[in-house]
């Protein structure tokens, strides 16, 4: 049994796996811990609850955290946790369950889970993109898991799109998540003058909402997403060639108003030698279980 652990930046949520399914799960806030040492105990309490009191069972831990580097098993000073400084929880889950933890980035799990259990079943070459409050991405070749030289490899988020852009959460100006996140999508929308009351809601379901009511302001909006990833994608395609690309994470909730004008730009902007080789998927899981099933499959996998 695999205890599965998804670290968000507000909430964590928790699972246990068994023969590549959730059977149960739990959900514990990221937030309002004193320390990542208290962090941890609520991590390591949860699963002893979940697992008859005594975290006995557990064959390994799987972790799938923003900006985890899974060589070293270290999160590193993420923007968007709690902690600015590194925090090495692999070693600090394992030490308090028992039993042996396997850190990773996010990005890295969701394509894991695409791979063992999704829309990437079969292919041994694969990238996968989040689309949500970041831009992250896995990328499998020839069925290995990318990590790079220091465990960072697969960052499309923060490829430069725009030279001298928009300020991005890096630090950064010009990357791709400062256009395609939620935060992206909702900026390009009030650059474009988008209502002010759509404006006021959360994420990006209201622009959704206002494009299918025919909001030009909105139908913009999508459209120049769709071109800005269908720009980087292709781009990624040329550079590591996978069989398929799949899509995950809040944005692609949108559904065919992103993915139609994004399949159209993708078709016109692909090197030809690629037509007809690679194709864009939504995710076909779940999308608690994706995360879950993904941060489990980190446990066997050896880059
Ligand atoms: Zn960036």
């Amino acid at each position: 049994m695999i205890l599965a652990v998804d670290i968000g930046g507000s909430s964590t949520k928790m699972g246990l796996v068994e023969d590549g399914r959730v059977i149960s799960r739990a959900r514990i806030s990221t937030t309002g811990h004193a320390d990542e040492h208290v962090f941890v105990d609520a991590i390591a309490g949860t699963a002893r609850l979940m697992t008859d009191g005594s975290g006995a069972g557990l064959d390994s831990i799987g972790i799938g955290a923003p900006n985890a580097n899974q060589l070293s098993g270290v999160i590193e000073m993420a923007p968007n946790l709690p902690w600015k400084h590194d925090v090495p929880l692999a070693k600090m889950v394992s030490e308090r369950l028992g039993a042996p933890a396997t850190l990773g980035n996010d990005a890295n799990a969701a394509a894991l889970g695409e791979l063992r259990y999704g829309a990437g079943r079969g292919y041994q070459d694969l990238l996968v993109v989040t689309l949500g409050t970041g831009v992250g991405s896995g990328l499998i070749v020839n069925g290995h898991l990318v990590l790079g030289s220091a465990g960072n490899a697969g960052e499309l988020g923060h490829t430069t799109l725009v030279m001298d852009g928009r300020r991005c959460t890096c630090g950064r100006a010009g990357c791709l998540e400062a256009y395609v996140s939620i935060r992206g999508i909702r900026e390009t929308y009030a650059d474009l003058g988008g209502d002010a009351d759509v404006l006021r809601t959360e994420g990006v379901k209201a622009i959704a909402d206002a494009a299918r009511g025919g909001e030009k302001a909105a139908r913009f909006a999508f459209q120049w997403t769709a071109d800005w990833l269908a720009v980087a994608l292709a781009n990624a395609v040329a550079m590591t060639g996978p069989g398929r690309v799949v899509l995950f994470g809040g944005i692609t909730r949108s559904g065919d108003l992103l993915m139609e004008p994004l399949l159209a730009r993708f078709d016109k902007v692909l090197l030809n030698i690629h037509k007809g080789r690679v194709d864009v998927v939504l995710s076909a899981l779940e999308e608690d279980d994706a995360a879950l099933l993904g941060a489990a499959a980190l446990t066997t996998f050896r880059s």
